[in-house]
């Protein structure tokens, strides 16, 4: 039953989560809520507080928390869906069912590159995109959103090409550079033709991730001028220190550091954003499926890297992968604030973590054991057959 769309909704349905030990919001601003209690209603947060007080009577799902900690459901920034829940990259199905184990509720396509035959002709390159957008549209493995349907660029594309995207609901570009368009001046112009029509843009920052794919450096992902610098740090191979910096420097734009990438190099990307005051454009992702393969847990191993080795609060590392990117990406879900998706993530501290509390199991280096997801209100999986068994785990108390 793991890749089956979950049943419509038949009825009216209120989630309550209680007991809740530690409320991380997904908000840089504030991310740890005085609340033990969240509330949905029809797959939408309706209420955020202390039990006594919000109105919990009438639930459909009642969850005891019992004690673990809540977090939205972790955004991966960056991956590279093909079909349905099967990656030709690594020859493996049921790959994103894994990441849900790994928290992950709602992912990116930063380009569906890996397709066998993938055409790159402009007729063709729309054809597959658009097929894509509609595809994982109408299959959600586990209830995971994927946002598909991203053409990587190709040369000979015109203003008319990407209004046409647009308006069949195309809203995202994969990574500028994996196609036939890798100078700064052409990206410049489609980029911005993209952006004009809602079309969100990344670009492939470093060097060649597998053969046939190219070096793209700062002087143009500067000048392409995309929404997101896509792995920032490399996929794998990470431009200069100094490069990285003028990106940093030389734009607003989103700094993407993925799992897939050069560490040393995030943490170096980290470091900067965080001595110019804007870690809120830091986002994770995984370049998943990739050549080094696929990570289910990859969201919460740069969650756990980032705040161990770079210093970084837990609360505020958890917010790289949630709330920082669903406002750069204008997404609904990935705040624990009331109006928006109810996609959630429980967990706890590992097992035997020497942290004595989640936050400082991750400061420690440690990854969290997650014992629920829960999407749009409805609760996906129970304890991760992935992560570490958690210390704390929620439990369906009541119907
Ligand atoms: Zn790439």
């Amino acid at each position: 039953m793991a890749h089956d769309q979950p049943a419509a909704n038949t009825g009216p349905t209120k989630l309550v989560i209680k007991n809740i030990g530690l409320l991380l919001t997904g908000d840089m601003d504030k991310p740890v809520a005085d609340a033990d209690t969240v509330v949905a209603e029809n797959g939408r947060i309706t209420a955020i507080g202390r039990f006594k007080d919000v109105d919990t009577e009438g639930a459909t799902t009642l969850i005891d928390a019992n004690g673990s900690a809540l977090t939205p459901g972790l955004i991966d920034s960056h991956v590279h869906p093909v079909a349905g829940d099967w990656t030709p990259r690594q020859n493996q199905i049921g790959w994103i069912d894994s990441f849900l184990h790994g928290g992950v509720t709602t992912m990116i396509s930063a380009g569906e590159v890996h397709m066998p035959g993938r055409p790159r002709d402009v007729v063709g390159v729309k054809a597959m995109a658009i097929f894509a957008q509609r595809a994982f549209s109408a299959f959600r493995p586990g209830g995971v959103k994927i946002h598909a349907g991203a053409p990587v660029i190709e040369p000979g594309m015109t203003e008319e090409d990407f209004k046409e995207l647009a308006a069949a609901g195309v809203k995202l570009l994969g990574e500028v550079g994996l196609g036939g368009v890798k100078d700064g001046a052409t990206a410049k112009q489609m980029v911005a033709w993209a952006r004009k029509y809602g079309i969100q843009s990344t670009i492939h920052t470093g060097g060649p991730s597998i053969p046939g794919s190219g070096l793209i450096g700062a002087d143009v992902v500067l000048e392409a001028d995309t929404d997101v610098v896509g792995h920032i740090n490399g996929g794998h191979t990470a431009l200069p220190d100094k490069e990285i910096r003028c990106i940093c420097e030389g734009c607003k734009r989103g700094l993407e550091l993925v799992h897939n990438g050069n560490e040393r190099a995030a943490l170096y990307t980290l470091r900067t954003a965080r001595e110019m005051g804007e870690m809120h454009r830091v986002i994770l992702g995984t370049d998943a499926p990739a050549g080094s393969g696929v990570q289910p847990l990859g969201i919460l191993r740069m969650v756990s890297m980032l705040s161990s080795l770079g210093d970084v609060p837990a609360e505020i590392a958890f917010c790289f992968a949630t709330g920082n990117t669903a406002r750069m990406r204008a997404l609904d879900c990935g705040i624990v604030e009331v109006g928006r998706a109810a996609d959630f993530v429980l967990m706890d501290k590992a097992q035997h973590s020497a942290g004595k509390d989640l936050l400082e199991s991750v400061q420690l280096g440690d990854l969290p054991g997650i014992g629920m997801t829960v999407i749009d209100g409805i609760v996906r999986t129970e304890r991760s057959r992935n992560t570490p068994p958690a210390t704390r785990v929620p439990q369906i108390v009541g119907h």
